[in-house]
């Protein structure tokens, strides 16, 4: 049996696994993700300061896209531009 089928028929198992597995390494995780961050905090702050635009125009913060393609001025936004491309 390979590895992926016997994880198809026991996730339940991998499940709680990955639960244990994670719980027993969190501090290691968290002090990974301490030193991650601060070794990059330059880059993480570019990052999150990036501006794009949106397909219906309007610009904002990167780390605001999914909550701008949330919003209602997005969907109206992109509802015109399809009647414009259908028309
Ligand atoms: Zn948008």
């Amino acid at each position: 049996m390979t590895l992926y089928k016997y994880i198809e028929k026991n996730p339940e198992y991998f499940r709680e696994y990955n639960k244990m597995y994670y719980q027993n390494n969190v501090e290691y995780y968290k002090a990974y993700a301490k030193k991650y961050n601060k070794n990059n905090a330059d880059k993480i702050k570019e990052y999150k300061s990036q501006k794009m635009t949106c397909e219906c125009g309007k610009t904002f913060n990167i780390t605001n896209k999914i909550q701008h393609q949330k919003t209602k001025i997005h969907e109206k936004l992109i509802e015109k531009l399809n009647n414009i491309n259908i028309v």
